[in-house]
This record gives structure tokens, sequence and C-alpha cells, in this order.
């Protein structure tokens, strides 16, 4: 087999740590053998310092971050419960969708791409419908936004709804405090800011949202995804028993990359982001392109959506970046399509020589088109 080696500078996956790659070729174990239960105790704390939080109720869903996305929604919510999503880009409208298939009332707070939503908002959607939940996106990666979180949760708590929240492309890049913001369930991906492959979906649960489990009425409908039994093999009810077949090299591949976390602390991580982000958008603006988010604030730090400026042709450079550099750079997805680029700043790969590289390709890309 010839893989080539790229450089993946889109919005997932990323390359991932050496040391997670080599972790993934240890020989086997059974998915019920003692050390790999020891592996699966490290994770869990490890999981709990990643998104600060005490609750015992953490796990890896196997799959990838949409798996962590339906067993969010499955086990929240029954058939006819209400939920409000903020839907600013293609993961909010997903959300909706898989909400609906489990038969939620979905209610939509549907906004253009390129914001996120002030707190004043986001109160008036949950004090208006009532909902049982609310959810967002921390990072949107189809936009670029960065959704503030602060006294989101207080609100909820306040009203009796629970808040649920997406961190698939932010999670380790970005500042969050899952018991601080009082952010009662969480999924997030393994193969972005985390620099491990895909296939293992960071979930949390706190309390209200384990009360919301436990007091459920009907079954979760799906066998695979509920944490009831899912929680079961993760050990999150003392004993432990066998609901699938764990994705057992992901997880030692994890069990690598949150030792990284541990490793180099998530305030030198969340600054090393930044760093790069600052690096890039200086480029960036001496190549006179704009971020396509008008607020700094609500600038996403992990993914990067730049403009098309009038006259370019987009995917000409970004096939450019892939031809001379071996090198990628996303187009846009979902409300963004043909209007920005992308570039993800992402764990092993927020490097200064990177964001370089990236400033390199654009600036070739926008000679090759006559555009500097
Ligand atoms: C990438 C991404 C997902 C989807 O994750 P997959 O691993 O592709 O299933 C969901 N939400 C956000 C914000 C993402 O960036």
């Amino acid at each position: 087999m010839v893989v080539p080696d790229r450089l993946l500078m889109g919005p997932g996956p990323s390359n991932a740590y050496p040391a997670v790659l080599a972790a993934q070729t240890l020989p086997l174990l059974g998915h019920m053998h003692p050390p790999m239960f020891k592996i699966m105790d490290d994770i869990q704390e490890g999981l709990r310092y990643l998104f600060q939080t005490d609750s015992k109720n953490t796990l890896l869903v196997s799959g990838s971050g949409h798996a962590g996305m339906e067993a969010v929604i499955s086990n929240l919510l029954e058939a006819g419960d209400k939920i409000v999503v903020g839907n600013n880009g293609i993961w909010g409208s997903r959300v909706c969708d898989l909400a609906d298939r489990y038969n939620a009332e979905v209610v939509d707070l549907h906004v253009e791409g390129g914001r996120g939503y002030t707190l004043d908002e986001l109160t008036n959607a949950v004090e208006t419908h009532k909902p049982a939940v609310l959810f967002l996106v921390q990072g949107e990666s189809s936009t670029g936004v960065h959704q503030n979180l602060a006294g989101v949760g207080a609100m909820c708590k306040k009203n009796g709804v629970l808040l649920a929240v997406d961190t698939v492309c932010s999670l380790g890049g970005v500042p969050f405090f899952a018991d601080a913001w009082g952010v009662d369930a969480m999924y997030s991906g393994s193969q972005k800011v985390l620099g491990a492959p895909p296939g293992a979906s960071p979930l949390f649960f706190g309390e209200r949202a384990m009360k919301k489990l436990a007091d459920r009425k009907t079954k979760v409908a799906s066998y695979y995804f509920d944490l009831n039994l899912v929680g079961d093999y993760w050990g999150w009810f003392g004993k432990r028993f066998y609901h699938h077949t764990g994705t057992i090299s992901t997880w030692y591949a994890m069990r690598e990359a949150l030792a990284v976390v541990t490793g180099q602390g998530l305030e030198s991580m969340w600054l090393q982001h930044r760093a790069c982000h600052e690096q890039l958008w200086a480029g960036l603006s001496e190549l006179g392109l704009e971020p396509y988010v008008p607020n700094p604030d609500e600038r996403l730090v992990t993914v990067n959506t730049i403009k098309v400026p009038e006259g370019v042709d987009p995917v000409a450079l970004v096939n450019h970046a892939m031809t001379k550099y071996n090198l990628e750079i996303a187009g846009g997805l979902g409300p963004s399509a043909g209007k920005v680029w992308r570039v993800g700043i992402l764990g092993a790969n927020a490097k200064p020589a990177n964001i370089t590289l990236v400033l390199e390709a654009f600036k070739s890309g926008l000679k090759e088109q006559g555009k500097l």
C-alpha cells in the first residue's frame, strides 16, 4: 500500500502525532481483559482533565464525531421532547435532522452563517420554547465561528434545561470548562485538535444529564449508542458488561494523545493554537485576504475561514496547494460553500513552520491566478 504523506491543514483530519500512530501498532488485547480496562480507566481520567470536569461519566464513543453527536441526542431526548438547536452552520443543521429522526420536537434557531448567538438571544429562545435541551456548537468548523459559552449553562440550569455542546473541532485548542460553565453533555472528536486518527468520540454526561437518562420512560432508540449499555462497558455503574468490541487500537492512540494533552497542559495548548492563528491572520492580511467572520471575538482559532476575493477561483487555489506543496487547504462547507477557504490549526500541526507554508501556498496560488 502506498499512502502519500500530506500536510493536512484543512478542518480535519489533522496529521497525528508520531507517538500516537505508533501506539496503534501495539499488540491487540481482548476488549474485556483487565489491562484493557486499565487503559480505559486512564482514558477516562485524561478526558476529565481535557473536559475540566469531575464527572465520572466520561468515555469514548466508538465512531467519529457524528457517533458522539448521535449518542448525545439519542440519550438526552425522548420522543416528543423539545430541543432548541443553535443552527449557524452545517453541524446545527445535522443535529436538527438527527433529533427529528428520534422524534424530538425541533426548534431550529437558524441564523445566517458567520456569527454566533448572544446570551440574550439564547435566554429568549429558552424562555419562549421551554425545551428539554439547548444544543450549541462551540467551534462551527463550516463557518469558522466560535460560540461564547459563558453564562449559558447557568441560564439553562435556572430554566431547568440541559445544555449540550459540540466541541469536535475546538476541544484542546480553545478554553473549555465543562463544570465551571455548567455544560451538561458534550461530545468531541479524535482527529482534530487531539492529533489522533478518526474513530473515537470523547463524550461526557454531567449529573443532570445522567438524571435525565435514569428518568427516561422509554428505551434509548439506538442500541449501539445507549449510554446505559456503553456506560456499563466503561464502568460507569460499577460492573463491566460486554456491549460491543471497543475500537482497541484507536483507544491506544487516544490513550497516547491524552498523554500529550496532560504532558503539555491545556493552557499551553490554547496559547500555542492562538499564536499560530495570529501568525496566520497577520500573513493573510498582508496578502489582502479578509476573515469571513466579521466580529473578531467570534473568530475560531482552530478552524479559520478566509473570504474568497472577487474573481479568484477557490478550487484552483486548493488544487495548487496540493499539487505544488502537498498541502491540504479546504474550501467551504454548507453555508460557506464557494465563499471561503478553511485553514485548520489543529494539534500536532499547530506549528509556526506549517503556518508559513500555508501563507506561501496562498501567495503562490494568488500569483498563479494573476491576483498578486
Ligand atoms: C468535524 C466535525 C464534526 C463531525 O465529525 P466526524 O468526525 O466527521 O464525524 C462535527 N462537528 C464539528 C464542529 C466538526 O468540526
